[in-house]
């Protein structure tokens, strides 16, 4: 997908995008659970991503399907196992990524100790903008985020609230697997998701970013 960046557009075209899993610890809580001793995540594929403009379309197999705005770490850079210190050197910039998630069948794979694969994955799952922030416009460690349903404010963090920080995410992640410029890391969602029903509009903003809206629509 095309994106604006600075005074023109880029594509991304990520290899993985990499999605923290409770990393505020009001979330946690919301969730029934702690937060977890070490960063944790799973993958959502990159068929995921909604271009610019595009609707979320909830699949006929889930009745609930959730809201979850995050901070977006857009890598511009190959980091493999880079320490805390240099991490900020691998970004590109920062957006929004609304992770898009059908939470029956997210609640039905833990309970049978299956993958989140499915339930974070379908197409459209990941709307991602409404533009790319160079690194040097926004402070990782003190991020406004929040995201609003049909005009309704619904969720509201900060990243300065992150479990674990964007440097302390990229360098741990980078010492599992390689992160590839264009490569995406959703930092994790704050408190106050919810579901989403045919017809909403979702906006999602931040001050330095802007605002991603998105229309919401029930498959066939
Ligand atoms: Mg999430």
């Amino acid at each position: 997908m095309k994106i604006p960046f600075r005074d023109k557009e880029v594509e991304i075209f990520p290899t993985k995008i990499v999605a923290l899993v409770k990393n505020y610890k009001a979330h946690a809580q919301e969730m029934g659970g702690e937060v977890p001793a070490e960063p944790s995540f799973f993958l959502k594929p990159p068929s995921s991503l909604l271009p610019l403009g595009g609707t979320v379309i909830l699949p006929a197999t889930s009745q609930r399907v959730d809201y979850e705005v995050e901070l977006a770490v857009v890598m511009g850079k190959r980091a493999r196992k880079v320490s805390r210190e240099e991490a900020l050197d691998f970004v590109l910039g920062y957006s929004l990524l609304l992770d898009v998630t059908a939470r029956d069948l997210q609640a039905r794979a833990m309970k049978e100790k299956l993958p989140w694969t499915i339930s974070k994955g379908f197409d459209t799952f990941a709307p991602f903008g409404p533009c790319l922030v160079p690194k040097e416009e926004i402070d990782p460690l003190n991020c406004e985020i929040w995201l609003k349903v049909n005009g309704e404010l619904k969720q509201r963090g900060n990243t300065s609230d992150l479990v674990f920080s964007v440097p302390e995410l990229i360098s741990y992640i980078s010492g599992i697997m390689t992160l590839e410029p264009m490569d995406i890391i959703a930092t994790g969602t704050p408190s106050g998701v919810g579901p989403l029903k045919d017809g909403d509009v979702v906006e999602a903003g931040s001050p330095s970013i802007g605002v991603l809206k998105v229309k919401v629509k029930r498959e066939g």
